[in-house]
């Protein structure tokens, strides 16, 4: 096994412990239902052919078909796949969706693929998995390193391999292929309504709160644009290769940091040379420095295991919101907790995607097409009534939103497999 699943187990222990539940249940709950491996053959531009692992791994389908992205990534390995599914299961179970949980990836750099290679690969995934997928029996959407595109081939041959042209076989697919209005901005959306939730609660104006994010790709850069909008200073940001921190009292401008990324591939809103930034109201710092720096709220919103043991006592921001997933490890936790630093977990702030994946396959489904703001009023009624269910069980238990969130989302899965056992 794997560190990173043997991480995430931890997690069901402890709820385990606390739940009481029967040892078969337990040991249900403790694997996926199936993991499939493959490999992938595509051709390159060039002629040559690459074989790449691929995996989709269904982890407990007792609360309905496996739901879950498909990631393309250098680092992709089996205990990876396999804890992301676990996290998807108790995520849809947390905000009610009739899903368990799935996980797909491929070991490779998509940034070293030209599009026909990105499309032969995608290709070939849906081919080696397409027997084990189905709107009713599994349900892919993209990941990291993965997005409309890839979602639309990979429909495209589902219907060529079955010879059923069915949309809700995966979602996150572009409008004019059967994607849903919203779907595009939703994770980063879901995560600003659960902030200001939190907000209400600390009695925190947004005017008042500063925050730094780590990743600005899909998730990091909507959150951004929906928080600077309401007022909340943006002190920091990083990719994978800089991070960009505001000076003292100043405020990182939105749209530049944005234009910057959309134009030349970096945060860094200013063409000073690296290292050599002369800026008077921000200056370079690397990726890793971001996390320990001052601002009230750090969002993390790149990678799993960002906030270690290494790094946890460093910390500075008081509040922390997890777009990313398992973004702090497990040892971290406790770390966090001790400083009075208050964790928004993963499974509760990053829900947006997978709550506007479920309203896509339900349209699909019914042939439907709803506006944006029907889908915008969904979501934030959905996350906003799985906020306050965590906040309560977390006041009146006294512990960490993370645990009360684990504990119900588990109690959730326990429930479903005891019934149907
Ligand atoms: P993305 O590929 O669009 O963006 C990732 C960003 O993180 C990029 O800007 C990249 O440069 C940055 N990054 C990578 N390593 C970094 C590092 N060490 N330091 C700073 N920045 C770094 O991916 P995304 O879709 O925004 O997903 C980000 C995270 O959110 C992942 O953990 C993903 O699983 C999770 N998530 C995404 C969605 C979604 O709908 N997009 C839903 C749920 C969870």
């Amino acid at each position: 096994m794997e560190d990173a699943f043997a991480n995430a187990l931890t997690h069901l222990d402890a709820a385990v412990a606390k739940l009481k539940l029967k040892p078969e249940t337990v040991a249900l709950l403790q694997q996926p239902n199936r993991i499939i491996q493959a490999v992938l053959s595509f051709t390159r531009d060039d002629g040559r052919r690459t074989i790449v692992p691929a995996y989709r791994v269904q982890y407990s389908n007792a609360r309905g078909p496996y739901k879950g992205g498909i990631r393309f990534h250098p680092n992709v390995e089996l205990g990876e796949i396999m804890a992301l599914a676990f996290w998807m299961a108790l995520k849809c179970a947390l905000v009610e969706l009739p899903f368990g949980g799935g996980k797909g990836g491929v070991a490779i750099d998509p940034k070293l693929l030209s599009e026909k290679e990105k499309e032969r690969l995608s290709r070939a995934y849906l081919r080696a998995f397409a027997d084990v997928l189905g709107p009713e029996r599994d349900v892919p959407a993209p990941d990291v390193g993965t997005d409309e595109q890839v979602m639309d081939w990979m429909a495209d041959e589902y219907a060529k391999v079955t010879g059923r042209r069915e949309a809700a076989v995966i979602t996150g697919k572009s409008l004019h292929q059967g994607g849903s209005r919203g779907r595009e901005t939703a994770t980063g959306r879901g995560g600003f309504y659960v902030l200001q939730k939190m907000l209400e609660k600390l009695k925190r104006k947004p005017e008042s709160l500063s925050f730094i994010v780590q990743g600005f790709g899909n998730a990091g850069s909507h959150f951004t644009r929906l928080a600077s909008r309401i007022g909340c200073k943006l002190v920091g940001v990083a990719d994978s290769k800089l991070a960009v921190l505001a000076s003292k009292g100043k405020t990182l401008d939105f749209s530049a940091i944005s234009n910057a990324k959309l134009e030349r591939g970096t945060v860094d809103p200013c063409r000073c040379a690296e290292g050599k930034c002369r800026c008077a109201d921000h200056r370079h710092a690397t990726p890793q420095e971001l996390l320990t720096a001052d601002g009230d709220l750090l969002v993390l919103a790149a990678l799993e295991n960002q906030i270690t043991a290494a790094n946890a006592m460093s910390v500075k921001a008081k509040l922390i919101l997890e777009l990313a997933n398992a973004p702090t490890a497990p040892e971290a936790d406790p770390l966090l907790a001790q400083q009075g630093i208050m964790v928004i977990p993963d499974i509760l702030a990053n829900a947006g995607g997978v709550i506007v994946s479920t309203f896509e396959w339900q349209q699909n489904r019914a042939n439907e097409s709803w506006t944006e703001a029907d889908v915008k009023q969904k979501l934030q009624t959905t996350l906003e009534r799985a906020f306050a269910t965590v906040w309560e069980l977390a006041k009146v238990q006294r512990v960490t939103l993370r645990t009360a969130a684990i504990t119900l989302a588990i109690k959730r899965l326990a429930d479903a497999t005891t019934k149907r056992s």
